[in-house]
């Protein structure tokens, strides 16, 4: 966490960039880099529990709402990619085209996307045991003899 680059998909215009996610698209790897107090900020949002309500509402399309001070509605089209779209109600956004309230939703839908492939990885890791300790001998023991 202590690679500084430019951004190379938001224009972001604040100082103290900070690199927070890596992605891989078309097998190039990308950055989006955000501000490094937007970023803490958007963590104490998702540490309080004030990101509610986020689903998936179309191929790659995020919507969520972010309780600070009122509710914001968030939306994110393609967020780990370099077509991303993001929108926010707040004032922040309309004056820097970023926010806490999008890095905030950004975060829970990292973790939920993990929490999927962790789902995923259990299963095909227990699957794969259950292949290769079934040896020949096992395998004829659970046909029934009345199927022969
Ligand atoms: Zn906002």
């Amino acid at each position: 966490m202590t690679q500084f680059t430019r951004p190379i998909h938001l224009q972001v215009v604040l100082p103290n960039y900070k690199y927070l996610f890596v992605m891989k698209e078309k097998n190039q790897m990308l950055e989006l880099i955000y501000d490094e107090e937007l970023v803490h900020q958007a963590e104490l949002l998702l540490e309080s529990n004030s990101i509610f309500n986020l689903s998936n509402i179309g191929s790659n399309l995020y919507v969520g709402n972010v309780k600070d001070g009122k509710i914001y509605e968030v939306e994110i089209q393609s967020p780990f990619a370099k077509k991303q779209k993001a929108s926010c109600d707040c004032v922040f956004f309309t004056q820097h085209k970023i926010c806490k309230h999008i890095i905030g939703l950004l975060f829970a839908i990292r973790n939920e996307i993990k929490t999927k492939q962790e789902t995923k990885e259990v299963i095909g890791e227990k699957s794969k045991q259950k292949l290769t300790s079934l040896n020949i001998n096992q395998m004829l023991d659970e046909i029934n003899p009345c199927w022969i």
